[in-house]
């Protein structure tokens, strides 16, 4: 299954969402994770690649069934819309004690009937993108009469996992006069330096990744500030200057996703892939201001140029690490899961603080 091309790589893309920040006291309607039985010979089942593209579907769901606290919070609002009861119901069955190999067909449908089009499985599909678009839909879609009882009587949103925020601060290089932005996020996109350099650095960590990510210069910034004053003095219009955009987490989420840009375009060869190496750790913290680490729980990778190739997914399951390529699944160790530095695409982290049981 291939991947398509993606968008130019912009520094860093925040998903802009009309909802704010999840509400700490809605967490005590929910019942914690009901672990499964794990035996000798449990494996993780698979998911049929029915299509032959739906490698980009499949790697996602395998992740998502991973995270714990979206699972607490699918199973406690089960009944609110057919795409919520389709996912809680897949990730159920992959992480039930069945060793049937399943399919995304149900999720699929009720996805397309919740956003009035079809996902497109029968051409090459973006990952992220899918992703964004399950998310989002989830996020936005309940109108149930339940949901809206619910979410009038705590007056707060309902607690989404994956939504943080963040601020954006805009100075001024001449005056230093500074503008905040705030924004709600569903996941990180995180642009790669380029191959030519990376290349120098062998081992750039997601850590100095996220710095790089968070902070940049602009040129050809207008600045109101700048143009008040002129104009007070002596009525002129203001030249653009430079600026620097800095981002801060104000709410980090219980899950983060972050997704590493590798399509790039070249203006002589179309669009390429940057393998540039990106080391993870297994336990991640995000902010210098929140002592909370997060530990890592799904890896998507996908092996191949940006329009055609392969997704698979390592997952956490039955206190292992497994890999999951459509309707095969293995287990292995750690060290291989950490290994994927020029593959990986999407990481998946919780907050230790919603995990219940026992990382692998
Ligand atoms: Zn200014």
């Amino acid at each position: 299954m291939a991947v398509k091309g993606s968008r130019s790589g912009l520094k860093m893309l925040l998903t802009a969402l009309t909802a704010t920040g999840a509400a700490a006291g809605l967490w005590l309607l929910i019942q914690p994770s009901q672990s499964r039985k794990v035996t000798g010979d449990s494996k993780v089942v698979g998911l049929y690649n029915a299509t032959g593209n739906d490698c980009f579907i499949n790697c996602i769901v395998q992740a998502l069934a991973s995270l714990e606290s979206l699972l607490d919070v699918l199973r406690s609002r089960k009944s609110f819309t057919p795409l919520n009861e389709a996912l809680e119901e897949i990730l159920h069955l992959l992480n039930g004690q069945t060793n049937r190999t399943q399919n995304v067909n149900k999720l699929v449908l009720k996805l397309n009937y919740a956003i009035g089009r079809s996902i497109q499985r029968s051409r090459q599909q973006d990952a992220h993108e899918f992703l964004q678009c399950l998310l989002e839909t989830l996020q936005n879609q309940p109108r149930t009469t339940q949901f809206q009882a619910l979410k009038q009587c705590y007056k707060v949103p309902f607690p989404w996992p994956f939504i943080g925020r963040m601020r954006q601060r805009v100075t001024c290089g001449r005056c230093l006069s500074v503008s905040d932005t705030y924004f709600s996020t569903l996941s990180l996109e995180l642009s790669l330096p380029p191959e030519s350099i990376s290349k120098s650095w062998n081992n750039l960590s997601l850590s100095q990744l996220l710095q790089q990510n968070a902070s940049d210069s602009i040129e050809g910034y207008h600045c109101t500030n700048c143009s008040k004053k002129r104009r007070v003095v002596n009525g002129s219009t203001v030249e653009p200057t430079s600026c620097t955009r800095s981002l801060t987490w104000t709410h980090l989420p219980s899950i983060l996703i972050l997704f590493l840009q590798r399509s790039y375009y070249d203006p002589h060869r179309g669009l390429e892939r940057n393998n540039c190496r990106i080391n993870y750790p297994r336990k991640l913290h995000a902010s210098d201001t929140d002592a909370r680490s997060y530990v890592l729980k799904a890896v998507v990778v996908h092996r191949g140029s940006p329009s055609f190739g392969h997704y698979s997914c390592y997952r956490t399951a039955l206190g292992s690490w497994w890999l999951t390529s459509d309707s095969q699944t293995r287990k292995v160790s750690m060290s291989s899961v950490l290994d994927q530095s020029q593959k990986v695409c999407i990481l998946f982290y919780e907050r230790e603080s919603f995990i219940a049981g026992v990382d692998p």
